[in-house]
C-alpha cells in the first residue's frame, strides 16, 4: 500500500439524475491510494451508475457535487480527458471488440501511451496475469470464451497504465474458477500500485479482496467501512451473503458450471421486498 491516508480519488454531494429520476444522492466518498474498494448493493441500487459518472459518460451529470482525481476537478471534464488523467474503466459486461485480434485489442488500449517501451513492459505484464491473451493473440476477440473475453477486458483496461482502475462486476457470469483467478488477479493489480474501485454483487469475494467498502442503497450510501467491519455488518451479513454463507464455497472440481458460476457470483436480494 503506498499512502492510503491520501485520496486519490474524492466524491463529494454526488447527485446523478436519468431525466427526472435520482439514481444517486448525496454521495460521498473517498479511495485510498493503493487500495482496493469495494461497492456492494443489489440490483439498480446506482453501483453502475457511480462508475458511469466518475468517467464522465453520462450525460450532464453529475448535477450535484464534485469528483477529484489527484486533486483535480474531473467532474463536467470529457471522458477521455479523464481516461489520460489516469482512470481505466471497464464496464459490466466485458465489452471487447469482436472483429479485432487480441492483440489488437491489447494495442487499442494503449491508446493514450506514447512511450512504445513502457507499452511493451505493460503488455509483457497484462500477458503475465493473463497467459491465455499471449497464447491467442492473433485470435479474434469474439471468438474467445467469456472468462477470456472479462480477461481482455481487463487487460486492456491495464494497457492505458492507469492509476485508477474501475471494475464494474468483473465475476459476473463467470465459473468458479475463473471468479477466483480474477480475484486473485485484482488483488495482484493493487500490489504492483494501482488503485482500483470495484462494483461488485459476489460480496464475499468483493470484501476478500478488498481494504475497504461502502454499500449503496436506492442510490445512497447506507454503510461504509473496512472490509473487516463489513463482513461483521449485520446488514451486509443478512443482505448480501446470508445465501452465500449456507452455500458451500463454490470449488472449480465440483461446480464448473455456468448456471454453478452464476450461484456463486451472485447474491440477488431485493432491497425493496
Ligand atoms: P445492477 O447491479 O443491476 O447493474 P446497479 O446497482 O448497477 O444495478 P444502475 O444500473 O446504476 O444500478 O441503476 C440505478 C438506477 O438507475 C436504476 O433504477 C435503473 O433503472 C436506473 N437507470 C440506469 N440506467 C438508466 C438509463 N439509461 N435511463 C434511465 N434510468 C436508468
Amino acid at each position: 500500500m503506498n499512502n492510503p491516508a491520501t485520496p486519490l480519488l474524492k466524491l463529494d454531494g454526488v447527485e446523478t439524475y436519468y431525466g427526472p429520476l435520482r439514481a444517486l444522492s448525496d454521495v460521498s466518498l473517498t479511495v485510498a491510494e493503493g487500495t482496493v474498494k469495494v461497492i456492494l448493493g443489489s440490483n439498480g441500487a446506482g453501483k453502475s451508475t457511480l462508475l458511469g459518472t466518475i468517467m464522465g459518460v453520462l450525460d450532464g451529470q453529475p448535477q450535484r457535487g464534485t469528483i477529484t482525481f489527484r486533486g483535480q476537478r474531473i467532474d463536467g471534464m470529457a471522458t477521455e480527458k479523464i481516461v489520460r488523467a489516469g482512470i481505466s474503466y471497464v464496464p459490466e459486461g466485458r465489452r471487447v471488440f469482436p472483429e479485432l485480434t487480441v492483440s489488437e485489442n491489447l494495442r487499442v488500449g494503449a491508446y493514450t501511451v506514447r512511450d512504445r517501451q513502457s507499452t511493451r513492459r505493460t503488455l509483457e505484464r497484462v500477458h503475465d496475469y493473463f497467459p491465455i491473451l499471449a497464447d491467442r493473440q492473433t485470435q479474434p476477440a469474439g471468438t474467445l470464451s467469456g472468462g477470456e473475453q472479462q480477461m481482455l477486458a481487463i487487460g486492456r483496461a491495464l494497457m492505458n497504465e492507469p492509476e485508477l482502475l474501475l471494475l464494474d462486476e468483473p465475476s459476473l457470469g463467470l465459473a468458479p474458477l475463473l471468479v477466483r483467478q480474477v480475484f486473485d488477479i485484482i488483488s495482484q493489480i493493487r500490489d504492483e500500485g494501482v488503485t482500483v474501485l470495484l462494483v461488485e454483487q459476489n460480496a464475499r469475494m468483493g470484501l476478500k479482496v478488498a481494504d475497504d467498502g461502502v454499500v449503496l442503497e436506492g442510490g445512497e450510501l447506507v454503510v461504509s467501512g473496512t472490509a473487516a467491519e463489513l463482513v461483521d455488518n449485520d446488514e451486509v451479513e443478512e443482505l448480501y451473503m446470508g445465501a452465500a454463507s449456507t452455500t458451500p464455497e463454490p470449488s472449480a472440481e465440483s461446480d464448473t458450471s455456468e448456471r454453478g458460476a452464476q450461484r456463486g457470483a451472485r447474491n440477488d436480494v431485493d432491497l425493496e421486498s
